[in-house]
């Protein structure tokens, strides 16, 4: 066992215990995947690269288990297949690109300037519409590094 995958166990661990939720080794699985990658995944890709692993009823139970204790947040893609990404205290508020190719998904940040502007607006709208919004989401699509060089 490599320095890298111990320390991804032990993190994996650590942020179960810090919910006070059991360790059991599908959650352990899912966290160091997700560690591992460091990006958002798919069921589909989380069942690929567990290699057998886990099977896709305990995957789901998983994922639904880890949502509820707050542990990763879900959201879907253009296609509308779920995806998954860790929710730690590390991570901020993001966006996502999409790869029309290979399917790979990458965490953006836009520049602090254009995202106050939407905080801005935000507001506005709540004002003119008498709502609150929550939250807000942009995704961009288009291709990877790896597929836009491979001409
Ligand atoms: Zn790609
Ligand atoms: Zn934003």
């Amino acid at each position: 066992m490599s320095v890298k995958k111990q320390s991804r166990s032990r993190l994996s661990r650590s942020l179960l215990s810090s919910k006070k939720v059991s360790i059991t080794n599908p959650r352990l699985v899912v966290l160091g995947l997700l560690l591992q990658q460091e990006r958002p995944l798919t069921i589909e890709q989380l069942l690929k690269l567990s290699k057998g692993k886990l099977a896709q009823s305990t995957l789901y139970r998983v994922i639904n288990d880890l949502g509820s204790f707050g542990l990763i947040t879900e959201f879907t893609t253009p296609e509308n297949t779920i995806v998954v990404e860790l929710n730690t205290e590390d991570v901020n508020h993001h966006h996502h690109i999409f790869c029309e190719n290979c399917g790979r998904i990458i965490d953006i940040e836009l520049d602090n300037e254009l995202e106050d502007d939407i905080q801005k607006e935000v507001r506005n709208i709540e004002e003119q519409y008498s709502l609150s919004i929550h939250g807000h989401s942009l995704e961009l699509t288009g291709l990877c590094d790896s597929c836009n060089s491979m001409e």
